[in-house]
């Protein structure tokens, strides 16, 4: 895909490749939308997932006292943003209608970050097959035992491994080591220091790369492939990351029920969710379509320098194409989004589900931050900051609001899906915030 030729036939069908390329910021509405499943995810495989994540709640809440209150359940609150909502309107010069909420993922206990979401289940999928395949563990036992060092004796013979740009790494390193795993971390340059310090004080083993997020997933891939005890946690395509993701859809339904919120036709909700290799927010739009199908309006939002994932949608090359082949550099100041190449698996399955993706400049995520903490006293990092224009976006004079009646645009609720920044430092918090 490196042939300028090719671009170029690429860019006379879709123009909006020109604007990316400049690194400007666009909106893609999906012309083929269509919220029908795909066949290759039942619906069983989530309520499995969620299940799954049931019964390790004893062990959870016994090995992270912060989760006591949710009883183990690893889920994050639901805030109505009112003042960032007018902040917004007046700002867009866009009048806002309907409910804004924050999905605030930054908050999930144990790693701060949506990856606390498919990362954690990925390990305790892993944990419990080695478990069960040992005898020692068995139907109907309280996982809670998994705290015993018997356990941890265990899990010492097996080690896992994962390729990050560091919040997957760190809800992999520490749900893994607090199990007893072994745990290699293969991060990019781009992964910032403390992330790093964090995991070697959790017990991880933390390797650095000189090259980008996709070449520390190759390599972690690499070395995990000559180890038979090794599990590789692949960002890029596993389905049982995803699972864990998709189960977030049913725990947000049961926060919008608790407030007396209705999803149909009439009052539709809206879902801006930050996108790096896909797998967060693939899953979560995955959970939501199925919930609520064509009421469900999910948007991901990308930097515009690394719009991997509107890229690979769009043109339907999806793993086949990355944004260096049209001129753009994939680096960005959020770094959970750092990614050059989309996931095949979440292009494939979810790509067609999607009703648009949109692109955010780093000034504009950097902007977000320092004024969400003023308006709402919520901190976020960069990258959880890229959902806000979306709800500008689909109610502005564009062609997504046009779609609706005026009534269903006021019943409306839409939702941030503000993805990380709970294990961001003091000092490094005040440097964002900082920002004008
Ligand atoms: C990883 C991450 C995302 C995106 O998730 P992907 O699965 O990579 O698409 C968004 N925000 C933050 C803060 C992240 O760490």
């Amino acid at each position: 895909m490196n042939e300028v030729r090719t671009i170029e036939a690429l860019a006379e069908r879709y123009p909006l490749i020109r604007s990316m390329s400049r690194g400007e910021e666009v909106l893609w509405v999906n012309p083929r939308r269509d919220a029908s499943p795909s066949p290759e995810i039942a619906d069983e495989e989530i309520a499995d997932a969620a299940a799954r994540l049931k019964r390790f709640a004893p062990c959870i809440r016994r090995m992270f006292p912060e989760t006591a209150g949710s009883g183990g359940i690893i889920e994050s609150p639901l805030r109505d943003i009112p003042a960032m909502m007018e902040a917004l309107s007046s700002r867009s010069g866009t009048p806002l209608r309907g409910r804004l909420m924050l999905k605030c993922d930054g908050e999930l206990p144990i790693s701060g970050s949506i990856k606390a979401r498919g990362g954690i289940y990925e390990v305790l999928h892993f944990a419990e097959r080695v478990a069960r395949e040992s005898g020692m563990l068995r139907d109907g036992d309280d996982y809670a035992v998994l705290d015993e060092e018997r356990f941890r004796r265990l899990f010492s013979g097996y080690s896992v491994a994962v390729g990050s740009t560091g919040n997957l790494g760190l809800s992999i390193g520490i749900m893994g080591a607090r199990l007893g795993f072994r745990v290699t971390v293969h991060m990019s340059a781009d992964a910032r220091q403390w992330k790093k310090d964090l995991l070697r004080r959790k017990g991880a083993q933390v390797v650095e790369y000189a090259g980008d997020y996709q070449k520390a997933v190759a390599e972690g891939r690499r070395q995990a492939e000559s180890d038979p005890s090794c599990h590789f946690v692949d960002d890029e395509n596993s389905r049982t990351l995803f699972l864990g993701y998709a189960v977030a859809a049913a725990r947000l339904r049961d926060q919008l029920e608790e407030r007396g919120i209705a999803v149909d036709a009439d009052h539709p909700l809206f879902v801006y969710l930050p996108c790096g290799v896909g797998g967060g927010p693939g899953g979560v739009a995955y959970g939501l379509k199925r919930l609520y199908g064509e009421s469900a309006h999910c948007f991901f939002a990308e930097p515009t320098e690394a719009p991997c994932m509107l890229l690979g949608v769009m043109t339907g090359l999806h793993d086949g194409i990355c944004v260096q082949d049209i001129g753009l550099t994939g680096r960005t100041v959020a770094d959970g989004l750092a990614v050059g190449r989309p996931s095949k698996l979440v292009g494939r399955i979810v790509g067609p589900m999607l009703d648009g993706l949109f692109t955010v400049s780093d000034s504009r995520m950097e902007r977000l931050v320092p004024e969400l903490w003023e308006r709402e006293r919520i901190f976020v990092e960069p990258s959880a900051a890229a959902g806000f224009p979306g709800c500008v976006l689909t109610q502005g004079d564009g062609e997504y609001a046009a779609g609706f009646e005026e009534e269903a645009l006021k019943n409306a609720v839409h939702i941030v899906w503000a993805t990380g920044g709970g294990m961001v430092p003091e000092e490094e918090r005040r440097r964002y915030l900082a920002v004008r």
